[in-house]
Order: C-alpha cells, then sequence, then structure tokens
C-alpha cells in the first residue's frame, strides 16, 4: 500500500500486514502510524493484500470523480479516519480506475462503503451521509 507521510507528503511503501506496525517515513522518519486518512487503492492487487493482510476492519469507499454525492461523502470519511485512527483502516477505490473491484462486488451505485474484515465483506451502504450517520450504520 502506499501511504502518504503527513509530515512531509512522502508516498512510503508499507505492505498491508504492517499497517499496526511502528512504520517510520523513509524521508523524514516521522512515523507514518497510525493512519488518520484514507488511504487510495492503486490497483487491483493492493486491494486484494489491504482486504487480506490488513490488522484492522477495513472501510472501502467507492466513488468516482464525476459523482457529485461522492464528493460530500469523502470528507466524512476523512474524520472517521481521523477519530478512528490505529482502529479502522479507510480505502478509497477509484472505480473508473479499478472496474473489476467493483464489479466483483457488485457495485451498482456510488458511493457504496464496504466494511471488509479478514478478507470478506461484513457489511454494506450506500449513498452520502455525515460521518456520524455511517458510523451509526455500519459494523465497524
Ligand atoms: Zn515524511
Amino acid at each position: 500500500m502506499i501511504v502518504q507521510c503527513k509530515n512531509c507528503s512522502k508516498q512510503n511503501r508499507l505492505p498491508a500486514a504492517r499497517m499496526r506496525d511502528k512504520a517510520k517515513c523513509a524521508n523524514c522518519k516521522q512515523p507514518l502510524l497510525p493512519l488518520t486518512q484514507s488511504v487510495a487503492v492503486a490497483s487491483k492487487a493492493d486491494f486484494d493484500e489491504l482486504v487480506r493482510d490488513a490488522p484492522a476492519p477495513v472501510l472501502v469507499d467507492f466513488w468516482a470523480a464525476w459523482c457529485g454525492p461522492c464528493k460530500m461523502v469523502g470528507p466524512e470519511l476523512e474524520k472517521i479516519a481521523g477519530k478512528r485512527a490505529g482502529e479502522v483502516i479507510v480505502a478509497k477505490v477509484d472505480t473508473d480506475a479499478l472496474p473489476d473491484v467493483a464489479a466483483r462486488y457488485g457495485i451498482q451505485s456510488i458511493p457504496t462503503m464496504i466494511v471488509f474484515r479478514g478478507g470478506n465483506e461484513a457489511d454494506r451502504l450506500s449513498g452520502a451521509m455525515s460521518a456520524s450517520a455511517i458510523e451509526a450504520r455500519l459494523s465497524l
């Protein structure tokens, strides 16, 4: 997974299985974890690694750049990433860039949010809503 450093913005490669370790930025040596922001899923391989190996539940936002409601829900998911840092990993899947992943989960409308635990879908929610509504409706 590519994790951006909060301090210097360097993109660091970090295996999903280590996303609860004390990983440091390769550039400025500041701690990369816990993640307080979402991670962008760059490829199908990254997605598979993340949901399989992540040591915490993964909340995946299926979105697209042209989708108005996705723009509303994006900042709400960042709030959850900040509030639940170290407990929940928030990941973003651009359905235009990764149509295979979206098709595998039968994504019909966006935004759709899916919670994965141990590689399996545990819960799902569609539509734009506030961070508190998302947390109330999804088992995180
Ligand atoms: Zn850094």
